[in-house]
């Protein structure tokens, strides 16, 4: 049996290991809550699940990312919970093209 490369045998650890890390962040953003718009954090920013403001919602704030075509995603300023892609806060910021 011929001997693996070191080149080939680090190329498919660095495999194994990514695609498990990139499974985890899924389903520990699936399994995070929806954030509570009663929250004190929420309340203070006036986050609303439906954006009342034209033109700005989570789906096009710089600071949101999408959970695939989930309808929800994180947000850097709430960690641990997820966002409507409808929803709005104060902190919205335009998304970069
Ligand atoms: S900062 Fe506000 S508007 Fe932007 S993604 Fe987070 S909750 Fe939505």
């Amino acid at each position: 049996m011929k001997a693996m490369s070191r080149r080939k045998a680090l190329t498919l650890a660095a495999g194994a290991i990514v695609v498990p890390l990139s499974a985890i962040g899924t389903r520990t953003l699936r399994a995070a809550e929806p954030l509570d718009p009663s929250a004190p954090a929420a309340e203070a920013l006036g986050y609303v699940v439906e954006s009342e403001v034209a033109d700005q919602n989570c789906a096009n704030c710089q600071l949101y990312q999408a959970d695939g075509d989930s309808g929800q995603g994180a947000c850097a300023i709430f960690p641990g919970n997820v966002v409507g892609a409808e929803a709005w806060c104060k902190a919205w910021v335009k998304r970069a093209v």
